[in-house]
């Protein structure tokens, strides 16, 4: 790839390659970087450890297209069809790097893209004259080009490193967009039809039990969107709402997407976990909104207290209580013989494990799996389910890759090891439901261990109510 790494027409000496070993003795040299030095120097240090930082980026990408390439021809020679080839690599860089598969997905695409199409900009980031970052928004920028047409590109802006000196993050992406309309205006056109295909909807938490609710629309639908709630809000106003329109304008978007008559109405369906004794005995451990994260204790019983209480039959959906176990603070247990988890225990496996089980990714529980396959012998229970995210799910049944629950921690906590074709081992645990104790090798009681009956029928009591 690069001149005196790639040999046949260089005549430069090749230096010793550098080991995972040596990488580890740079970590350690870092670490005890020079605290003892002069201001001006303090400011040569920050310039060398953010070239380094970029060179270490531009290794990342030369290792990770090494793997790739490295995969492919070990599954082409096995005969895997192309279309197959490339499955569960980003998955594997993801773990890697303690990313999202996401993630993992983009370093890959990243990488392929610098080493096969944009030398110059690998270039630049191996020199450590251009960030990781602003390499990102070059490939970002040029992507809807040919390969032809994004070589161009990569030519013009960091053949000469003089090229985007001192530009800012804001200035190297306009002077991409700028050389790609002008090497292709068509692609720009079609690339904003292809951004259509991304809208999408998310849910994230906002201080005080508040919530975002957010849309990417493409630019009709949201101002069409925008337009009607304003529209319900002028109305409201003429009819003398004492509400601003503003909080108009929210209660109106609840009524119509849940198709409830009033915004104030019970949730749908919303999942609490909770200790018995923040329930009962007023104990201040926070409570888990299954899909939001943490609420006060407080929030929680106002919570139970308003929607147990209501009579309106439109609000008769009720808030789920789940009892999590006193000393190690995870949903109990249950089994089943079935093929395929039963609702009730699909049930389970998203509350306990809340997010994608894979380490580092954050998606949405969408599959109940069977960390050890069926085929192997995994039976339907808790201990051996995880709740993953549907690529994640994908990626685990691709040859190479297994998973079990690993029972020696012995803590009571759940624990899922996953193996990769390289042989690597990661664990994952749920996150800590409300009632975990801080002490996390607490072992479970005989009192704790007798009242996982009880709660485990009050789980399927609740569960056979549904
Ligand atoms: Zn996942």
């Amino acid at each position: 790839m690069f001149e005196w790494v790639s040999g046949s027409h260089s005549t430069a000496v090749r230096p010793p390659a550098v080991t995972t070993t040596d990488l580890k003795d740079w970590l350690a040299g870092l670490a005890a970087l020079d605290a003892d030095v002069t201001d001006a120097e303090r400011i040569q240090q920050l310039r060398a450890l953010e070239q380094l930082k970029s060179a270490a980026a531009a290794a990342q990408v030369r290792v990770t297209a090494d793997l790739d390439e490295s995969v492919r021809a070990e599954r082409a020679a096995r005969g895997v069809p192309a279309s197959e080839r490339g499955r569960g690599i980003g998955a594997q860089v993801a773990l890697a790097r303690r990313e999202s598969p996401n993630r993992g997905g983009r370093h890959l695409g990243f990488a392929r893209a610098l080493v096969n199409e944009m030398p110059h900009t690998l270039a630049a980031v191996t020199d450590g004259g251009l960030s990781e970052w602003r390499a990102t928004l070059l490939v970002r920028e040029t992507a809807c080009l040919s390969r032809e047409d994004r070589g161009r590109v990569d030519a013009e802006l960091c053949a000469d490193p003089a090229t985007l000196a001192g530009m800012g993050d804001r200035a190297v992406s306009d002077a991409a967009r700028r050389a790609a309309y002008r090497l292709d205006p068509q692609a720009a056109v079609s690339r904003a039809s292809r951004a259509q295909s991304d809208r999408c909807v998310s849910l994230r938490p906002a201080p005080d039990t508040m919530s975002y609710l957010t849309g990417l629309l493409p630019v009709a639908q949201g101002v069409a969107a925008h337009a009607a709630l304003s529209a319900a809000a002028d109305q409201a106003h003429a009819a003398g709402d004492p509400r601003s329109r503003q909080q108009v304008m929210a209660d109106t978007l609840v009524e119509r997407v849940t198709g409830q008559s009033t915004a104030h109405s019970t949730p749908v369906n919303v999942n609490l976990v909770m200790t018995e004794r923040s329930l009962l005995a007023g104990d201040d451990e926070p409570a888990e909104i299954v899909g939001y994260g943490p609420v006060s204790a407080g929030t929680a019983r106002d919570l139970l207290r308003r929607h147990t209480q209501t009579d309106d039959p439109a609000g008769q959906a009720w808030l789920r209580r789940l009892f999590t176990h006193p000393t190690t603070g995870e949903l109990v247990a249950m089994q089943a013989k079935a093929e395929t988890f039963p609702p009730a225990l699909r049930q389970l496996l998203v509350f306990r494990d809340q997010t994608c089980r894979t380490p580092w990714c954050d998606a949405p529980v969408r599959h109940a799996d069977h960390a050890r396959r069926r085929a192997d012998g995994g039976e339907t229970s808790a201990g051996n389910g995880q709740g993953l995210c549907e690529q994640c799910n994908y990626v685990k049944e691709a040859p190479g890759w297994a998973a079990a629950e690993h029972a020696s921690s012995g803590t009571g906590h759940h624990v899922v090891q996953t193996t990769t074709p390289t042989g690597h081992r990661y664990r994952s645990r749920p996150p800590p439901l409300p009632g975990a104790p801080p002490d996390l090798t607490e072992r479970g009681s005989t009192r704790a261990l007798g009242s996982i009956d009880v709660y485990f029928t009050e789980l399927l009591r609740d569960f056979d109510a549904a």
